[in-house]
């Protein structure tokens, strides 16, 4: 029936004007929310990231909180720059595979939180030890959307990864890191002389230029 049908999609339009068009009237969708949130909270959220995610209103959440973690949520506020990840290497790295991972499961209109959910479990099952939180995890595709951080493409490895967007290197952290110690003309040990230093020529293979 036509009209009943209109109906209908004029009661859930007038419910759902009345909140975040995220928590709509269905108790199947709310339910999911919910159920999201939680997942959230397990994985380390804050409130106001799982309610920023979900959509769920705020007070249901910190009761979710509450209920979960019993204790109700740390305040303070989110991080929002990059500070946190230039400091070290590693934790850049641990950004690119979460970048990686988030534009594998975030084609468009996929539910924002379940994408995080699985980008974040994701990313503990893939490294070895976690050096980004959730909240951390959820900044990264920011930064790119920001301008702060772009892709590049590793020269050595010819992986993408993410740095700022004033970057002049052509080495992803994992490169950096491995060649760290290597010649990066021919891969092999720098070799350490009497003073204690790194030789600043390969004795393999002679190359004169690279980094410390
Ligand atoms: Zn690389
Ligand atoms: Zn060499």
């Amino acid at each position: 029936m036509p009209g009943h049908n209109h109906d209908m999609f004029n009661a859930r339009q007038a419910f759902d004007k009345t909140g975040d068009p995220r928590m709509r009237s269905d108790l199947y969708l709310q339910a999911e929310r919910i159920i999201e949130a939680t997942r959230l909270i397990e994985l380390g959220a804050r409130d106001g990231l799982a309610q920023q995610l979900t959509g769920v209103p705020k007070a249901k959440v910190n009761r979710l909180y509450c209920q979960l973690m019993g204790r109700p949520s740390p305040s303070g506020q989110t991080p929002f720059s990059d500070v946190g990840y230039l400091k070290d290497r590693h934790r850049l790295l641990d950004a690119s595979v979460a970048w990686g991972l988030y534009k594998k499961l975030a084609p468009e209109k996929r539910d924002t939180a379940r994408v995080f959910i699985e980008v974040y479990e994701g990313y503990l099952a893939i490294v070895n030890e976690p050096l980004l939180d959730l909240t951390r995890v959820c900044l990264v595709p920011n930064l790119v959307q920001m301008g702060i951080w772009q892709e590049y493409r590793c020269q050595y490895c010819r992986a993408a990864y993410l740095a700022p967007v004033d970057h002049l290197g052509h080495a992803c952290p994992g490169c950096e890191l491995y060649y760290r110690y290597r010649c990066r003309a021919c891969g092999n040990a720098l070799k350490v002389t009497a003073k204690g230093r790194y030789a600043k020529t390969c004795l393999d293979c002679r190359t004169i230029e690279y980094p410390g």
